[in-house]
């Protein structure tokens, strides 16, 4: 059998049955193409099914998040969960509140978070929820309703040994205590371990505000470390402004590296001296405002609008940390123009299919989504383990498990494109390494 025709065949029908969904077809597309050497290697994939079985969710839910504003008017939001995969582990991934969130992102999303939560080596399957819901210009008091009637669906639904979610892009401590908080009082049970990303003072664990931003470094570091370089003195330019960007700012410049501009969705900074990241912290996080007002502490930078224009800068190292799809083809072509030495994903596919392959083909050193930011994911699984056995362990601790994992997800990406003569092609790599995984697991389950 022509495998190349049979993964084109199985996208033909992943296709048909999500009309529509560019971001799932993106993500799949990218995955399947990575497969065609395994399967060719591991015919019993194909007779048992199991790349046709890992494209469709095991289960997706969609309800009504009715709530009520701050000027007592009802509000309608739509509510999302996909449990795409639990074959190694309950289903796990974050909740996105953003404007933009549909069934397409979800998917795309959920299924990123097989692979990637396969590659951590931890006990986690993959999962992803959220809702339209827009949390920008909303008050605290309108979060909290909204999040109570978020969970007052979804906690028939989730559970420790079932389904765990965390944060993604509009959910942080804030959006988790009030769900949380909910979840407890219809359950009337303590399970701390149903959510990851807690406070710390009710079952969260050190370390995971900053896991995603410091795996993302952690990784870069590894992969310039293999070709003799490292992030020391080198330019940066990182997207976004979020969770994820703050802590590989933070993580880079205490390596070393110098950090010139951040973002938001409307536009972004440019700081010749370095961004100063208590202040985007400050701006971000405590205040909620743009990242224009960085203007304000320091006169110098400069502001532009445009969010995508933040990769005409210079740089050695580019860290996408926004959202899907914000390096298209002719960003990459700039960065690459600009002589970019290595590109590595904070945010899930912020890079389109074209950007990538221009990534690859110009020899650029470049870490996928699945394998660089898994880091976030990989210390809520950790969360997971300290909650079962009712202790926490120090900042120290959970920094160095983490380091480690972040290097053993290098390694095994590496290693898994090396054996299938795609050496130094962590796309396939990660993509290899995460599914054979999933699916040894899935065979070993039957067809199920
Ligand atoms: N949203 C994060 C991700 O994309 C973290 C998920 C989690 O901690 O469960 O991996």
């Amino acid at each position: 059998m022509n495998m190349q025709s049979y993964v084109n065949e199985i996208f033909e029908t992943v296709k048909k049955r999500n009309p529509g969904e560019s971001e799932f077809h993106q993500a799949v597309k990218e995955v399947l193409d990575s497969l065609v050497p395994v399967l060719e290697k591991h015919p019993e994939y194909v007779t048992e099914g199991v790349v046709d079985r890992i494209v469709e969710p095991e289960r997706m839910i969609m309800f009504r998040v009715p709530w009520v504003d701050d000027n007592g008017k009802v509000q309608v939001n739509r509510g999302f969960r996909v449990q795409f995969n639990s074959a190694i582990g309950p289903y796990k991934g974050g909740l996105r509140l953003h404007p933009s969130v549909n069934g397409s992102i979800i998917k795309f999303l959920g299924f990123e978070q097989i692979f990637k939560n396969s590659l951590t080596g931890l006990p986690i399957g993959g999962g992803k929820g959220g809702s339209d819901f827009d949390p920008k210009g909303k008050s605290d008091r309108e979060v909290m309703r909204f999040c109570q009637s978020f969970m007052s669906e979804l906690y028939r639904h989730i559970g420790q040994f079932t389904d765990v979610p965390a944060g993604d892009i509009g959910v942080g401590g804030r959006e988790i205590g009030y769900l949380f908080g909910q979840y407890k009082k219809l359950k009337n049970s303590y399970d701390a371990g149903v959510l990851t990303g807690k406070g710390l003072n009710y079952g969260g664990s050190l370390t995971r505000t900053e896991a995603t931003g410091y795996g993302l470094i952690y990784f870069v570091e590894r992969m310039l470390n293999e070709k003799g370089n490292s992030i020391k003195d080198k330019t940066v330019v990182v997207s976004g402004s979020g969770n994820v960007a703050i802590y590989a700012i933070q993580k880079a410049q205490e390596l070393g590296a110098k950090v010139v501009a951040c973002s938001d969705s409307a536009g972004y900074i440019y700081d010749k001296n370095g961004i100063d990241v208590e202040i985007v912290k400050r701006l971000k996080e405590v205040e909620r405002k743009r990242i224009k007002e960085y203007l304000n502490y320091h006169k110098d930078a400069e502001y532009h609008e445009g969010s995508t224009d933040v990769w005409t800068i210079k740089c050695d190292v580019a860290l996408p940390c926004a959202t899907q799809n914000e390096i298209d083809e002719s960003s990459a072509k700039t960065l690459i123009d600009n002589g970019v030495i290595a590109v590595a994903e904070g945010a899930n596919m912020p890079s389109t299919l074209e950007a990538t392959e221009l990534f690859l083909e110009n020899n650029v050193l470049f870490g996928p989504a699945k394998a660089a930011n898994a880091g976030g994911v990989a210390v809520s699984a950790l969360e997971m383990s300290q909650n079962s056995i009712r202790l926490s362990w120090t900042f120290e601790e959970v920094d160095e498990k983490l380091k480690q994992i972040m290097i053993n997800i290098y390694e095994n990406a590496s290693a898994a494109a090396k054996e299938y003569g795609k050496e130094d092609n962590l796309v396939v790599g990660a993509n290899i390494a995460g599914f054979k995984k999933v699916a040894d697991a899935m065979m070993a389950h039957g067809v199920i």
